[in-house]
């Protein structure tokens, strides 16, 4: 087994750390490049965007032929984890939730004649987009079954009617990608589509505060009344919306994983110059075998969190769902997120708990990471089933 990154992988891998702390973190340090969401305001980040395209930085997880890199889900795990060592990295390179999602799945399902349209104005970062599949009770949320928001064939086109909650990225995205009903059928009842922000027939109710910080557009509350979508704006069949979901969130799922394990990561390196230079009872915190405990108890998940995140990125790499492996990642790297940030705080005592410092920005943010993309419950409940269905083949390599 050959955990070594390939030359190319690694020289990119150093590549984006030199970029996050020469020309990301500095900008980071500064309060004023923060927008009112506590997000990098949109001046800071063109600035930074322009940069990372000029050296070749942008949109790796793309083909070389929409201008990005063709990285391997292996190598984007290596790479995703540097970036994300700043809460701005991600948004930096293209790389960040919901449009590195989206966009991976746009270069998956959609025709080849279509992608001019829909997928590369979000590879060039010209526009953004959004995942609309979340409902409010008691519509779909954890359970896609229960989805209420119904697509009706009229003619050459779909009218949808219904509501969606915690869009994120709905205020100011211009390409939605939306999973309606189209039947009563259990498995085959959803189906998947593009819409344009322009088209009538749709509003953004609300956009929904939340305890952590906001991605551009927020998370959002939509209203559907009447909004008409071509056939041609389809995505796979009629009937293939939980496929699509399913290829969308493999990925993206993963990718979360990878973001968040460098933050992870920093949180631990924000603690370790604290403990490092902070003395108590005549030595260094560091020197305290309480501390060094909290440490590496903190360092032990994220590992784990690293090996799991390989592990299905590889099988990815395999053409496999990964559906078992990515469930995997998704609880241990979220727990892990939580606890570093959360460890990182206690050891940087009443200065972590302040805005002094990046960590109580990331623990409002890290909260999300067991909710997002399906509870950790939820995933929970797949590896059950998992090995109630397989038995002893559950754990087959
Ligand atoms: C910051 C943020 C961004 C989001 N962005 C998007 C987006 O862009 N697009 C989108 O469509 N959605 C988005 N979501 C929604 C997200 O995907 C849902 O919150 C998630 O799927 C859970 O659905 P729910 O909130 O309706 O929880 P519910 O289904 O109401 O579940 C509530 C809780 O019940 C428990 N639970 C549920 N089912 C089970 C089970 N089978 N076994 C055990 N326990 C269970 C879990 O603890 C779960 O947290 C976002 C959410 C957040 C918080």
């Amino acid at each position: 087994m050959d955990f070594a990154l390939t030359p190319e992988t690694e020289d990119l891998r150093r590549r984006i750390r030199a970029f996050v702390s020469d020309h990301v973190l500095p900008v980071e340090s500064d309060p004023a490049s923060f927008d009112a969401h506590e997000m990098i305001s949109e001046k800071a980040l063109a600035s930074l965007r322009a940069k990372a395209k000029g050296e070749g930085l942008w949109a790796l997880q793309l083909p070389q032929a929409r201008g990005g890199g063709g990285l391997s889900v292996t190598a984007m795990a290596a790479c995703y984890e540097e970036m994300g060592r700043s809460p701005f990295g991600p948004l930096v390179f293209n790389s960040a939730a919901p449009d590195d999602g989206n966009m991976m799945l746009l270069e998956r399902v959609l025709p080849e004649g279509m992608k001019d349209r829909w997928l590369q104005p979000i590879a060039d970062g010209k526009v953004r987009s959004a995942f609309v599949m979340t409902e409010p009770m008691p519509g779909a949320g954890s359970d896609p079954s229960a989805m209420l928001t119904t697509a009706e064939k009229k003619g050459g086109a779909w009218v949808v009617n219904g509501r969606k909650w915690f869009i994120t990225g709905a205020e100011g995205a211009k390409h939605f990608i939306l999973i309606a009903r189209t039947s009563g059928d259990a498995r085959k009842g959803l189906t998947a589509f593009l819409y344009h922000a322009d088209d009538p027939g749709w509003h953004i109710v609300r956009r929904i505060p939340i305890m952590g910080p906001e991605e551009h557009g927020g998370h959002c509350e939509l209203a559907f009344d009447g909004l008409e979508i071509p056939d041609s704006q389809r995505l796979l069949g009629v009937g293939d919306g939980l496929k699509v979901t399913q290829i969308r969130l493999g990925a993206a799922r993963l990718t979360h994983c990878m973001r968040w394990l460098g933050m992870a990561k920093r949180a631990l390196e924000i603690a370790s110059e604290y403990v490092k230079e902070r003395e108590s009872f005549g030595v260094k915190l560091a020197g305290h075998e309480g501390v060094q405990w909290l440490m590496g108890e903190a360092a032990a998940n994220i590992q784990t969190g690293r090996l799991l995140v390989m592990h299905a990125a590889w099988k990815l790499d395999q053409g496999d769902f990964a559906r078992q492996e990515v469930s995997l990642a998704k609880i241990q790297v979220a727990a892990a997120l939580h606890h570093a940030v959360d460890t990182a705080i206690q050891l940087c005592g009443a200065k972590g708990y302040s805005k002094d410092m990046l960590l109580e920005w990331m623990y409002r943010y890290a909260r999300q990471a067991r909710l997002v993309d399906g509870a950790s419950e939820v995933h929970k409940m797949v590896l059950a089933r998992g090995l109630l269905d397989r038995g002893q083949d559950f754990w087959s390599w």
